[in-house]
């Protein structure tokens, strides 16, 4: 098991469109293994594979942190078939250390995925499981949350913005930001 190190804000992987993945790496339960570790380890919720530098199209998730009666999960290839409703909270990311800020979602969502079984998946989120899974899908579409805030909200943090972007281009990690 290791902790892998969490690309931040300004990395280029953080900011493509992460493709399909096809056929899964031959070490992908190392990976899982890894990512959780990497997870719970920076008490996160959530964890897409470019967070980590991997370009593959997946994240993990562990609703039950917020709410025991839920699951933790792993998602491949995830896209969002509808979306419907508002609802506005305070996200962070373990990507953009020392930020939150109040984020525009949809309220409920359909997400089409394969779970670990490849199995092709369509299921339904609302409230808060919905709220992660756009977080991190959009991770996966190359957005982080700051690309969904109006843009006078985003010049109020553009210098803490600019501070990570040059960390990142110096080499720097999440683990490296105090
Ligand atoms: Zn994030």
């Amino acid at each position: 098991m290791a902790i892998l190190p969490i690309y931040i804000y300004g990395s280029p992987i953080l900011h493509k469109k992460v493709a399909p993945m096809v056929e899964r790496p031959k070490d992908f339960d190392r990976i899982l293994i890894d990512m959780w570790e990497t997870m719970y380890d920076d008490d996160g919720i959530g964890l897409s594979a470019n967070q980590v530098g991997l370009d593959l199209r997946f994240f993990v998730a562990d609703f039950s942190l917020r709410d025991k009666k839920m699951e933790r999960v792993v998602i491949i290839n995830p896209e969002i078939i509808s979306a419907e409703g508002e609802s506005i909270e305070e996200e962070g990311c373990l990507s953009l250390p020392g930020i939150r800020e109040q984020v525009p979602r949809a309220e409920k969502i359909v997400l089409r995925y394969e779970n670990v079984d490849h199995q092709v998946i369509e299921r339904e989120f609302s409230g808060f499981p919905a709220r992660v899974v756009q977080h991190e899908t959009d991770h996966l579409n190359g957005r982080v949350f700051t690309d969904r805030i109006s843009s006078l909200k985003r010049s109020f943090i553009k210098s803490k913005l600019k501070r990570l972007a040059e960390k990142a281009a110096s080499g720097k990690f999440a683990k490296d930001i105090d």
